[in-house]
């Protein structure tokens, strides 16, 4: 009985306005992908973990994870996350019972969360998701054409048009890492492959897989602390965060 985390790091991440892929960028003057790898590691709950990395970049995603202490394996990702998991998934033997899915753009992960998710899945729930209440009130909207370009220069910006609002007491925003049993996800990615190559129509979570089949997808608390980085805002929280510590 063993857990293999699949570590997504094969993004490029061009919201944060880097040269490098994300999970090359520092948090505090070590590589996101290091800290992801090492808060996982920490846990104890996970027995090895394989990483997806953007093409061409393997030997330097194993440069920046550096030593490890539980077994690290690097493959390529694909064209989507969707895709990238996959070919994680695919490094999953029969002897992995438990898999995590986990974003490198979330490096601050405590181990305490990992331990969470796998102690859910663990206890017979076959996929789990961590999730925190969201804050702001959320609206849905379509497109509503354009304002005309303001004469000071400023560039026309769209306007969309509010259809209605959600009722948030039964919103949860939803982070990683998510567990699952082995044999389900591989039957999730399996139904849902054909979705994989193309952005917009591919999963943005595995949960989501999971809940095409009509499988029921459980959540337990998350953390503040497992925030997605993805713009330079959110960098400069996380280095925050992590002085705090
Ligand atoms: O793009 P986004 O921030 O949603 O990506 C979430 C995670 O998935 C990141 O850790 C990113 O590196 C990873 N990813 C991947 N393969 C892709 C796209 C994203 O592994 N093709």
């Amino acid at each position: 009985m063993t857990t293999l985390a699949i570590l997504t790091a094969a993004g490029s991440g061009t919201r944060l306005g880097r040269e490098i892929p994300k999970a090359f960028v520092d948090v505090g003057g070590v590589p996101m992908i290091a800290l992801a790898a090492r808060g996982l590691a920490a846990s104890g709950v996970v027995d090895a973990v394989v990483i997806t990395a953007p093409p061409g970049r393997s030997a330097d995603m194993v440069a920046a994870v550096g030593p490890l202490s539980v077994p690290c394996d690097v493959v390529e990702g694909g064209a989507t996350r969707q895709a990238s998991v996959a070919a994680g998934l695919d490094r999953a033997d029969a002897a992995t019972d438990v898999v995590l899915v986990h974003d490198a753009a979330r490096p601050l992960a405590p181990p305490a969360l990992v331990e969470r998710v796998v102690t859910a899945v663990r206890s017979g729930r076959s996929a789990v998701v961590p999730g925190l209440p969201v804050t702001d009130t959320i609206k849905r909207v379509v497109p509503d054409g354009g304002s005309p370009a303001a004469p000071g220069g400023e560039s026309a910006q769209p306007v969309e048009r509010v259809v209605d609002t959600l009722d948030r007491t039964a919103l949860r925003a939803v982070q990683t890492p998510q567990g699952f049993d082995r044999e389900l996800l591989q039957r999730a990615h399996a139904e849902g492959a054909a979705r994989a190559a193309a952005e917009h129509l591919a999963a943005t979570d595995d949960a989501g897989l999971v809940e095409a089949l009509g499988v029921p997808v459980h959540m337990v608390r998350g953390d503040a602390a497992a925030l997605k980085i993805t713009t330079a805002h959110d960098l400069a929280v996380a280095e925050l965060l992590l002085e705090g510590r």
